[in-house]
Formats: structure tokens, sequence, C-alpha cells
């Protein structure tokens, strides 16, 4: 699945703007600056492929990257940005929300975690969500890297409770770090399980 290119598709704002349902796709959330760009850079092998997301103008679209010929990598805004606009905040949650609930193809939803800080909650907010649209979402930590042993461990309990309260959790958590490689190919073939 990984082995093909990945070409960025289109950036969408609105639902009207979805590419027609007709292939599987899964999506990527998380905070801001928690390693989503870096992460779909290194599970697609291609350097700056979410950089264009990452631009000022693109934060708030849907990126949409084809993936083989039958599904589609979408890499949803960053949220929790300290100082987004109240409206922009506002929009992208109701396109979020519109997107989760709408969205028949999507086959699960991938909430990054930064390893450092397990969930906090903004990313529960997210999670209710996914609940909510009954959606399956993965966690998977980033930049397990930065982190001793001990004090993975501990997060990752942190973690593990926080999901034990949300109904759409899939129970397998990834540690990954795109710095070092780490999880990377786990994740690509949960990705290729889900085809
Ligand atoms: P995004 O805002 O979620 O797209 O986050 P980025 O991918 O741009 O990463 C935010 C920052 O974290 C950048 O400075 C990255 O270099 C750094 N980062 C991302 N992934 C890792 C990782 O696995 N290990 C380490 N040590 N740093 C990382």
């Amino acid at each position: 699945l990984f082995a093909g290119p990945v070409d960025f598709v289109k950036g969408v704002v609105a639902m009207s703007g979805l590419p027609p349902a007709d292939r599987i796709e899964v999506c990527f959330a998380g905070r801001s600056n928690v390693g989503k760009s870096s992460l779909i850079n290194a599970l697609t092998g291609r350097k700056n492929l979410a950089r264009a997301s990452n631009t000022p103008g693109r934060t708030q679209e849907i990126n949409y990257f084809g993936l083989g010929e039958r599904s589609y990598l979408v890499d949803l805004p960053g949220y929790g940005y300290a100082e987004a606009p109240v409206a922009t905040v506002q929009k992208w949650q109701a396109l979020l929300k519109q997107y989760l609930q709408g969205r028949q193809t999507l086959r699960r939803a991938f909430v990054l975690i930064d390893s450092r800080h397990g969930v906090m909650k903004v990313d529960d907010e997210i999670m209710t969500l996914l609940d909510r649209s009954a959606v399956t979402f993965q966690v998977v930590m980033t930049k397990m890297d930065k982190l001793s042993r001990p004090e993975r461990e501990k997060n990752l309990d942190q973690v593990r409770a926080a999901l034990s309260k949300h109904p759409a959790a899939y129970p397998e958590i990834v540690m990954t770090s795109s710095e070092k490689g780490d999880g990377i190919a786990t994740l690509r073939a949960i990705i290729a399980g889900l085809e």
C-alpha cells in the first residue's frame, strides 16, 4: 500500500468539497505540534508531503492524499492551537463533526498523542466526538524517543486509563518515533490491514 506513489489530492474546507466516497479512508487527528506532519511523512516515506498541509492557509483544510489505488489518507487540521480565533475553531469543529458523522468510507481515525503529555482535555473531547460518531479510533503516541522507558510506561498508563472511558477506542496503542522510525512499519501494516 505504501510502496506506490502517495499524492496530494486536494484540500477540503466544506463537506461539498470531499472527493467521491469511492475508496476507504483513514484519518489522522491531533493537537497542533503533536508531530502529525512528521508522522505522515515517515509513513509515506515522502519528506515534505504533509508540509503543504502545514503552511498557513492550508491548516484549516482537510487534506486528502491518495494511498495506492483504493485508499485515502486524510490529514485533519491540528486542533487545540491556543491562538486560533474563536470563529475559526467553531468552523473547524463544525466541519469535523460533519465529516466524522457523514463519511461512510472512513474506516478508522488515528488520534495522535504526544508521549510526553498524554491525553489532554482537548484530545478527550475529540475522542468523545468519535464515540458519538461511532468511528473507531486508535491512539498513536508520537515522539517516544523523547522519553525514558519508565516515563513511557507511566504515560502509557495514563493514556490507557483515559481510553477506558471511550467505547470507540481500539485497545491497541501504537508507540512511534518519526525521528527514529519506531512503530512506523507497525502503523503501515495496521493501515494496510484495513483495506
Ligand atoms: P504537527 O504540527 O502535528 O504537524 O507537528 P510536526 O510534525 O510539524 O512536529 C512538531 C515538532 O515536533 C517539530 O519540531 C518536529 O521536528 C518534532 N517532532 C515530530 N515528530 C518527532 C519525533 O518522533 N521525535 C522527536 N524528537 N521530535 C519530533
